[in-house]
């Protein structure tokens, strides 16, 4: 069990905590955010599980481009994350409800500034906007740094159908496939251009790569902010699809002060390793949950398995 603190907020969060679970085919990391009940964790139990029982699909690419990721910060310091990066695609959060438009426009200004024109510059509204809001909002930053696409502008699927048939810039769906009953209802509403999958919200890496073949999307795929062990999962995943046009949200351990591993999944040359990855014991005792911590999540773990097995 780990609890790694974050030197930037992110997600509402300056801690991460998770499981880890050994079986057959290797480590895999049970991690669900503190906010999300035992019902809504059963999935990333899932994940957790038959990454660890199962070996993960053949891979048919053996580096995973990836995007780096610029939180609310100062334009500067935006600037200094994708540069030290040495990311070519930077994903930059917007619509925060502590900065204004002019704010975000600055960011991503210092963010194409910094990445030059090849790079690509994709933004994160995390359905911060309505929907006016976001046709006036990509209007805006598409003039500042044109943008790859515009990822979950509005909270509901419905706002997503109307932004994407009222802006130029491709719209990404990604809360409206992980926390929606049906994840099919952006196909059926045509209500994006991209589809963003996270292996544990979605149960798992062959989970995910059903949904992939379903929804018709070109997929790019995104960490839940976990450990090097959890993002291994996230790259099987993306190493295993057919098609990658984009570059993949998995560098995130830059988001965590510490991490289970010493050889910690960093990109180098803007890309990631593809292969199972296992914790060091050195790594682990440095960032090990405190005893109530441990407690917590043996309960977690206890009633989310329940809950798993019953369903079954
Ligand atoms: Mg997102």
């Amino acid at each position: 069990m780990y609890a790694i603190d974050m030197p930037t907020r992110f997600r509402g969060i300056t801690r991460r905590e998770g499981v880890l679970l050994e079986g057959p085919a290797g480590w895999a990391e049970f991690s669900p955010f503190l906010d999300y009940d035992d019902a809504e964790s059963v999935a990333w139990w899932r994940a957790a599980t038959t990454s660890a029982q199962d070996p993960w699909p053949t891979p048919v690419r053996d580096r995973i481009p990836v995007n780096c990721t610029v939180p609310v910060v100062a334009p500067e310091h935006a600037a200094r994350i994708v540069h030290d990066s040495g990311c070519r695609t930077a994903k930059v959060k917007v619509a925060d409800p502590g900065a204004s438009l002019s704010d975000d426009a600055d960011r991503v200004a210092a963010v194409r500034d910094a990445l030059g024109p090849d790079g690509q510059v994709r933004v994160d509204a995390n359905g911060g906007w309505s929907v006016d809001e976001a046709v006036e909002a990509v209007r805006v930053l598409d003039a500042a740094a044109s943008l790859e696409y515009v990822e979950q502008p509005c909270r509901t699927v419905e706002e997503l159908a109307v932004v994407r048939r009222r802006v130029d810039v491709p719209v990404a769906a990604d809360e409206s496939i992980r926390r929606a009953a049906d994840p099919m209802r952006v196909r059926e509403l045509e209500a994006a251009d991209v589809a963003v999958l996270k292996v544990q919200p979605l149960g798992g890496v062959a989970a995910c790569l059903r949904i992939a073949e379903q929804i018709g999307l070109p997929v790019v795929v995104s960490s839940a902010v976990e450990s090097s062990v959890g993002l291994a999962a996230g790259i099987a995943l993306a190493a295993a699809l057919p098609e990658l046009p984009h570059a993949c949200g998995l560098a995130t351990t830059s988001l965590l002060s510490g991490d289970v591993v010493l050889d910690r999944l960093v990109p180098v040359d803007g890309s990631l390793p593809v292969g199972r990855v296992a914790p060091d014991a050195d790594a682990l005792a440095a960032v090990a949950a405190d005893t109530a911590t441990r407690e917590r999540w043996l309960g977690r773990v206890a009633s989310v398995r329940a809950l798993a097995e019953a369903a079954g």
